[in-house]
């Protein structure tokens, strides 16, 4: 393998020359203690950043086996890892020069923990990925400051992050230790018939709508749970913890506006993931199955039974196959419900304030001016309990408008002053003394949802042009000529996720060619994630990506779902 002085050889040859003489460092060099491997070098200052890999032996990492021993472990390890790397990364980087030049990144996460592709710790090696922008004088090589990057700056980022005992070792404790409370809070869920778990102390507010920080102490009313839904679990780490169980069934959050709803909701519908340690929803769990659905009027749909929400639309169309260009907000939402069945949702969190109101309820008055025949839409309140009894799906409804609820549900919480309290014999009691003159419009409800089978061809990225499949931010891709929007994916929280879906959409036509379905389809590919690791969905195919983190099927059906050119095959 070639060494230091043969790389800064080279870079001290190639200064002053046209960019393209950058390809000559390509490889693997040695730079004891690391090994850095040059897999992509960038044609241009304005391309994409050059990829590479900071590699440690396991012997000089020394990560003991507390943590790495178990999978979530390492999960959390790697992610904290990253994390160091990359605070030390952004030391070092500075724009040098044209494009991208002198920029150097770690792509670590945000407030959750994270099974990503930015650092591994392996019985092998401790090893970075990152991306690295070669600086140039307009298209021309700048040789000195590229050794500068890649002789100091890059493998300074390896001194402070792949050795062990030069990690902050304490809060790598208190990371590894927040990810695995959470897994075995997650783990618990079931058993005690929960949908989620919300610890007592725990902060739910953020920043701002457009900051996933937690609001400073000083302005937050931590959490405290009601007397009468209050458990307790026993946790490895914090050891008894106690806090709210939301129950499976039907549970509404009721309450005045501005009093900490959706808020609640929120943390709710992330505590599917593990959270960094001072987050303040650490101890947040919900069922990986969780699913927050809203009305996203406008969206396309495909070829999806809404039925049992949605029947004799003007115009005799069959909504056993309900397609369109242009959903209203409550088709829209019926057909996000249903998809999620479609991928095994177990709960649905719904919030009033991103819902269609006429999917959620019709009310008595309602009723008798519209007579049911020239209403298509059966409101979700004559569907929630069938829902629950007969496929055991569990719904968590903000909703401060109507107590029509009262009858359907099995739980009823009032956010006052941010504080959750029980209201559920209140509310039954209310609801026995003011009897509801609606009628219940449901049906007997049996969703034999067939799985779809898309058809390849129209996940073809190359119709038309050239094949791209492109992350445009947290809530855009791009496939081929259309863009998919993703901001309804409530539950998708950091664009490298976004990335992995860019992965599972570049495999999904060959997968879904021998596949019976899209759930099918997608499980097979989350099977070679799980075994071969996310490096699986690299779009450079033998090249870790450095830049992928987990997602959910659902998350990925979703983006499917919302591809403008999808296409069903029949069974
Ligand atoms: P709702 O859905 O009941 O109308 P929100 O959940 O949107 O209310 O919360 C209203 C405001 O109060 C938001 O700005 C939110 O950040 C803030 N907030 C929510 N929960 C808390 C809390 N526990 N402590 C302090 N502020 C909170
Ligand atoms: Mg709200």
């Amino acid at each position: 393998m070639r060494n230091a002085s043969e790389l800064s050889g080279i870079l001290t040859r190639i200064d002053g020359a046209g960019y393209k003489a950058y390809k000559d460092i390509h490889g693997s060099w040695s730079l004891p203690p690391f090994t850095l491997f040059i897999d992509h070098v960038q044609g241009d200052p304005y391309a994409a950043p050059s990829r590479m890999r900071l590699r440690l032996d396991a012997a000089d990492a020394a990560f003991p086996p507390g943590t790495t021993g178990t999978r979530m472990r390492t999960i959390a390890c790697e992610d904290f890892v990253a994390r160091v790397a990359r605070a030390e990364a952004s030391r070092h980087s500075r724009p040098i020069g044209t494009g991208g030049g002198g920029r150097i990144h770690v792509d670590a996460g945000g407030q959750e923990i994270l099974h990503r592709t930015a650092a591994r710790v392996t019985g092998e090696y401790a090893e970075l990925r990152l991306s690295v922008g070669l600086p140039a004088q307009g298209r021309r090589v700048m040789g000195r400051a590229a050794a500068g990057i890649l002789l100091e700056s890059v493998p300074a980022a390896g001194e402070v992050s792949l050795f062990h005992d030069s990690l902050p070792l304490s809060g790598l404790a208190d990371h590894i230790d927040a990810a695995e409370d959470h897994e075995r809070l997650a783990a618990l869920l079931p058993g005690m018939g929960l949908v989620a778990f919300v610890a007592d102390g725990s902060l739910l507010p953020r920043e701002s709508g457009i900051s996933d920080v937690p609001l400073p102490d000083d302005r937050a009313v931590r959490f405290r749970s009601p007397d009468a839904l209050r458990l307790e679990v026993e946790l490895p780490h914090r050891g008894p913890v106690s806090g709210m169980g939301v129950r499976e069934g039907v549970t509404l959050i009721a309450g005045g506006g501005f009093h900490g709803k959706s808020t609640l909701l929120e943390a709710l519908s992330l505590g599917i993931y593990p959270h960094v340690p001072g987050d303040g929803r650490e101890l947040v769990a919900s069922r990986p199955d969780t699913v927050k659905v809203c009305a996203e009027d406008g969206r396309r749909v495909e070829n999806v039974n809404i039925s049992a929400f949605i029947s004799n639309l003007p115009g005799g169309i069959d909504t056993t196959r309900f397609s369109t260009e242009n959903a209203s907000g409550s088709t829209s939402q019926a057909s996000y419900i249903i998809e999620s069945v479609e991928m095994g949702a177990g709960a649905f969190l719904i919030d009033e304030d991103i819902s269609a109101t006429n999917f959620l309820i019709r009310d008595a008055r309602m009723q008798r001016l519209i007579a049911k025949e020239k209403e298509p839409i059966t409101p979700y309140i004559d569907m929630v309990r069938p829902l629950y009894e007969n496929h055991g799906i569990s719904t968590v409804l903000v909703l401060g408008g109507a107590g029509d609820y009262f009858d359907v549900a099995d739980t009823v919480i009032a956010m006052s002053d941010f504080l959750p309290v029980d209201v559920t014999t209140r509310a039954h009691e209310i609801a026995s003394e003011i009897p509801t003159p609606r009628l219940d419009e449901g049906e007997p409800l049996r969703l034999d949802i067939e799985g779809r089978r898309p058809d390849p061809r129209s996940l073809d990225p190359g119709k038309g042009g050239k094949p791209v499949i492109k992350c445009r931010g947290l809530t855009s891709i791009q496939l081929g000529r259309t863009d998919i929007d993703l901001w309804a994916l409530m539950q998708l929280n950091d664009r490298s996720q976004t990335r992995a879906i860019c992965g599972y959409l570049r495999l999904l036509p060959r997968e879904l060619s021998s596949s019976p379905g899209l759930r099918d389809a997608i499980e097979a590919i989350s099977g070679q994630v799980e075994q071969g690791g996310l490096d699986a969905l690299s779009q450079y195919p033998g090249e870790h990506p450095g830049d992928i983190a987990y997602v959910r099927g659902f998350e990925v059906a979703g983006a499917v779902n919302r591809l403008r050119s999808l296409g069903v095959l029949d069974k």
